[in-house]
């Protein structure tokens, strides 16, 4: 049997990383890890506990709730995905909403929680047989990584691909607001000081501007079944 590899997928916010690292999984039988939603979870458990809003923050108190907040992964009851838990229950559909993608990156940005997800996300993939994707998966989490993915396309793409997906659950939500937090989360995950968001040196850049999602993960699994096949 073949050994099992560690693949990543970094970029951009709404790029297409996580439907693409999901149907990579699901073809080769490996588990998905959304990191985006480990930091979504956490978000919304600061928001929910009134650590965290628009007008303030108060980082001591989270970081020092950090020891007794479990954030994991469980299969979903309904349709056998994984789905993130915090403290033992879902999370999976608190955590897309605005007001925690506003919040998310400048939580983000603190050494002690990407210490604690960062620990987290390394006994996830202990065993290999998994797809990460995030904004620090191919050069912090897992660096030695056997194949390493970053996707890219247009901050306007981007938005009105999320846009789209959003407004089936938020009718009231525009394009401006969107648009507005793509841009505001891509400058602090790219400049903040911990773990930035770039593109690993040995990552494979994929633009994803002019692609469908087919076409995008035909890319990816010829790449796949070229390493697995001289590994
Ligand atoms: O992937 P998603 O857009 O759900 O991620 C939400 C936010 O979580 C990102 O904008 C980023 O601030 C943070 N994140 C991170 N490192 C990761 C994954 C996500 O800092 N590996």
């Amino acid at each position: 049997m073949r050994d099992k590899i560690i693949i990543t997928i970094d970029g951009t916010s709404s790029t297409g990383k996580s439907t693409i690292a999901k149907r990579i999984a699901k073809k080769l039988d490996y588990i998905y890890i959304d990191s985006g939603a480990m930091y979504r979870a956490l978000t919304y458990y600061a928001i929910t506990n009134n650590l965290m809003s628009k007008i303030f923050f108060k980082k001591t108190s989270l970081i020092n709730d950090l020891s007794k907040i479990k954030i994991d992964f469980r299969k979903s009851y309904s349709n056998n995905n994984l789905e993130v838990n915090l403290n033992g229950i879902s999370v999976e559909n608190k955590i897309r909403s605005l007001e925690v993608s506003d919040l998310v990156s400048q939580l983000a940005a603190i050494d002690e929680v990407r210490i604690f997800m960062v620990k987290i996300q390394h006994s996830l993939g202990k065993n290999k047989g998994i797809v990460m994707d995030g904004r620090d998966i191919g050069t912090v989490v897992f660096p030695e990584a056997e194949l390493k993915f970053y996707l890219e396309a247009s901050a306007e793409l981007r938005s009105e691909r999320r846009f789209e997906e959003l407004k089936e659950t938020d009718k009231n939500i525009s394009f401006n607001e969107v648009y507005n937090n793509i841009n505001l989360r891509d400058t602090q995950d790219i400049n903040r000081y911990n773990s930035p968001l770039r593109k690993a040196s040995d990552a494979i850049l994929i633009d994803t501007e002019k692609l469908t999602l087919d076409e995008v993960e035909n890319k990816i699994s010829y790449y796949i079944s070229t390493t697995l096949s001289n590994s």
